[in-house]
């Protein structure tokens, strides 16, 4: 009977240092500590000539907010979200590759425009929303950043072309906006508190044709997005797992938001040319010295401030992994460019974590 007894209570101490190891184990995997104050300082010097900076920093497993910088900006501000959103395009694409006659490893042509179709009626609200350009021959075109010659889709996402997203959105524009707006949630609010007021996002209830084909490159202002929002699909997106309601409550579980489901194979896929994006991509410039960080997966965006067809806002969103640990990193600048202003703010960030 005494032997039992040791037996028993042998078992008992066994199993609460294995309990407690297991806690231990999986509450320090949860949390990323920062010097807040550092990175608060630095920021702070980088907002003094790009005022309107923002920062988050998210855990994609338990949907809590561990770092952010502006909250205001962060939590309540819209923007256009520009080829961020090229993510979510590319994967209505592969979904439904039938309705919009896709090919990943087809290659496009761009040669820095992207002609609209002459049946495109173009309203004079687009003329003040889009940079729209004409040819000699009369052709309106919007512009692409650069030539990007023949793209792929790994192409199209690791260099931004929008002539490749456009050319395949053309095929059914509605579609791709319906699939952003309703599969993506891109056009709603996270849900949960940090968000505030609920604010009406959709800028226009009739849109023309433009501005709903320019949704699948992030421009036109149908689509805009906090950085919060950004953080929230993005994380669920890079586990592929459902949208949590963010939270800065870093000792509660998250709430689910959105159910999602993942084509698994696109979405890897996906995964894979936004590992490019920072090796050989728009994002190449970025410069991190952190040797503890390795970058998982990235994306740049450039998106025209809504009625300032030359002013743009800026971009970046990086799957990062610290010490085991896996982030999205989400930094917004007012007025640049994702490949350098966001850029410039993601390094500083990165590098000092
Ligand atoms: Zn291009």
């Amino acid at each position: 009977m005494q032997y039992i007894q040791y037996q028993i209570s042998t078992y008992k101490i066994i199993f609460s240092i294995l309990f407690s190891v297991f806690a231990f184990v999986s509450f320090s995997d949860s949390l990323l500590s920062y010097d807040t104050e550092k990175l608060n300082s630095l920021i702070q010097e980088f907002s003094r000539h790009h005022p309107g900076s923002s920062v988050i920093i998210y855990n994609p497993d338990k949907g809590h907010v561990e770092y952010v910088f502006n909250r205001e900006t962060a939590f309540r501000g819209f923007f256009s979200p520009g080829s961020i959103i090229k993510v979510f395009s590319a994967m209505a694409f592969m979904e439904n590759a039938g309705q919009f006659q896709f090919n990943p490893s087809r290659r496009i042509i761009c040669r820095g425009k992207y002609f609209l179709l002459p049946s495109v009626r173009i309203t004079p609200s687009d003329e003040k929303i889009f940079n729209i350009r004409r040819e000699n021959d009369g052709r309106r075109y919007l512009r692409c950043s650069k030539s990007h010659g023949p793209t792929d889709l790994h192409n199209a996402i690791a260099h931004s072309c929008n002539v490749y997203f456009l050319s395949y959105a053309e095929k059914n524009s509605n579609l791709i906006y319906k699939i952003l707006v309703d599969r993506w949630k891109l056009n709603s609010s996270v849900k949960g508190s940090l968000n505030g007021a609920q604010i009406k996002l959709s800028a226009n209830p009739f849109p023309g044709e433009i501005e709903i084909l320019a949704s699948s490159i992030g421009e036109g202002g149908l689509i805009r997005i906090s950085p919060l929002k950004a953080a929230q699909i993005f994380g669920s997106f890079f586990i592929q797992k459902n949208a949590l309601i963010p939270s800065e409550n870093i000792k509660a579980n998250s709430a689910t938001a959105y159910s999602m489901h993942y084509n698994r194979s696109a979405a890897n896929d996906l995964l894979k040319a936004l590992q490019a994006v920072h090796q050989t991509g728009t994002l190449s410039s970025m410069k991190i010295t952190n040797s503890r960080v390795k970058i998982l997966a990235s994306k740049t965006g450039t998106g025209t401030q809504y009625g300032k067809i030359f002013s743009t806002h800026a971009w970046n969103v990086i799957y990062f992994q610290i010490e085991g640990k896996k982030r999205v990193l989400v930094t917004f600048v007012k007025k640049g460019y994702g490949g350098k202003e966001a850029g410039q703010l993601s390094r500083l960030v990165i590098n000092h974590l």
